[in-house]
């Protein structure tokens, strides 16, 4: 944990005092009547659905921004930037369009095209096939990337808004920053077993050079989502009120040098600017360098951690099951991450019963306090894991502190409510429950000491008031 500016943590202490004001008086918090009531409502979706909205749910920490964006809003913006979109592979692309390609704005009145591009960048109406939940899914970002390009704020403020809708305090966004700059050091520089000396070499190429620019992307995002929602006006949007800060994602998926580069680029940032938070490795787990590679990432991870004992680590963990990897790649992925590269928080660890030992991986991740973002309906849609084969239970019955987030929320048309909902209506989870994954998302983010004990004090605040419309006496 590090120091950060003050004025996020004035922003959240100014939060606590919004809800107390509007506490019915005389109402006091209370666990057994919510708890009755989502009882009554577990089979009653709609309602149920309505009921875990306003929930407080506390944070998403692991949400893609590019992900995070529905795809509507992505042709929209395309559309005003002068983007392309090419109408047989509905790959986006920069002007001039040529070829099979047409202006972004003809999707705006032609709805077959509109509808065609929705299905291609997103899981809307996605039906497995030959070509698979996982292969359909991890292609889009490839086909929506030039026309989100420039948009982040913008995408930013659709994430914040749709936070604050519901009862969200906190996100965690994920961004590769700079990776063109890393690519090239690695390039100049290339690998070397021994990892200090790369990073001497590497420093000594000047990755640190792009330490600005990354911090430009933050303060440029976070400055125009603030415009968007009116933050500075007297009618801000209730957006303004989620604190951001991002991980920086690290793409597993290429040579040695290049995932070394960009993981000391992400500690040197991390270490220089405190917009961002954390860091995080991406792409398949299953891809051919990500599967190669797997346990010299971790060593790279562990070498790092060491020179960078302050920064924070999350790891996409054993986001696999049997058939899209050999047996032999789903035995070691999360015990790695969490005995090898020591990270703060693992992201799915959905092949936990494939692994060798379960149970030590749940222990070490009990002793250590590694933490478990857990992506249902990503894990549903990516690897046709839920109801009684998704390992979420076996996290909880460890004691292993575990928060619901949604990954990608635009591609996979979801949201945080969403993953809620599943949690009762697939795992039988009740309120209690429900309140554990919402405060240990907080005790697991990566905020100052100081901004997490404000949010857990705000989040406290918002409890006792939902809580109050439900008095069982
Ligand atoms: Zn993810």
């Amino acid at each position: 944990m590090k120091t950060r500016p003050l004025l996020p943590i004035v922003l959240v202490l100014l939060g606590m005092l919004l809800p107390a004001t509007l506490l019915p008086s005389g109402a006091s918090a209370d666990v057994a009547g919510a708890a009755k009531r989502l009882d009554n409502l577990r089979d009653r979706p709609q309602r149920l659905r309505q009921f875990l909205l306003g929930m407080p749910k506390g944070t998403d920490l692991h949400t893609h921004l590019s992900g995070a964006v529905y795809a509507e809003a992505m042709i929209r913006w395309g559309a005003e930037d002068g983007k392309c979109v090419d109408t047989v592979t509905f790959v986006s692309s920069f002007p001039p369009c040529t070829g099979t390609q047409v202006p972004l704005t003809a999707a705006l009145s032609n709805t077959q095209l509109w509808d065609q591009i929705l299905a291609a960048w997103s899981m809307r109406e996605f039906r497995p096939d030959a070509f698979s939940g996982h292969n359909h899914f991890f292609a889009t970002f490839d086909l929506f990337g030039s026309a989100f390009s420039g948009r982040q704020g913008d995408g930013l403020a659709q994430v914040a808004q749709r936070a604050a809708s519901q009862n969200v305090q906190y996100v965690e966004p994920l961004i590769t920053p700079q990776f063109g700059a890393s690519l090239a050091i690695a390039n100049q520089v290339g690998y070397d077993p021994d990892f200090a000396a790369m990073h001497k070499a590497m420093l000594d190429a000047g990755i640190t050079g792009a330490i600005p620019a990354a911090g430009l992307t933050a303060t440029t995002a976070l400055s125009r989502e603030s415009d968007l929602l009116g933050c500075a006006t007297s009618e801000p949007k209730a957006g303004c009120r989620v604190l951001v800060h991002f991980d920086v994602q690290v793409l597993r998926n290429q040579p040695p040098a290049v995932v070394f580069a960009q993981l000391l680029f992400g500690m040197e940032l991390m270490k220089a600017d405190p917009n961002w938070a954390g860091m995080n490795m991406v792409q398949p787990e299953d891809a051919a360098y990500s599967t190669s590679n797997y346990t010299l990432h971790m060593k790279m991870v562990k070498y790092l951690r060491s020179v960078y004992p302050d920064e924070n680590v999350t790891l996409h963990a054993g986001e696999l099951v049997p058939g899209i990897v050999p047996p032999s790649d789903l035995r070691f992925h999360i015990r790695q991450a969490v005995n090898i590269a020591g990270a703060d928080r693992i992201g799915h660890g959905a092949d936990l019963r494939w692994e060798r030992s379960p149970d030590q991986i749940l222990g070490s991740m009990r002793s250590k306090g590694t933490c478990l973002e857990a992506n249902l309906t990503s894990n549903e849609q990516i690897l046709r894991l839920d109801g009684k084969r998704h390992p979420i239970r076996d996290y909880v019955k460890a004691g292993i502190r575990v928060t619901l987030s949604t990954d990608d929320e635009g591609v996979s048309r979801t949201d945080l409510t969403s993953q809620y909902v599943k949690a009762v209506r697939q795992h039988h989870f009740g309120y209690r429950r429900l309140k554990q994954f919402a405060t240990d998302g907080l005790r697991c983010a990566f905020l100052t000491p100081a901004e997490k004990k404000a949010a857990l004090a705000d989040q406290k605040q918002r409890f006792r008031q939902f809580e109050a419309r439900f008095p069982s006496r």
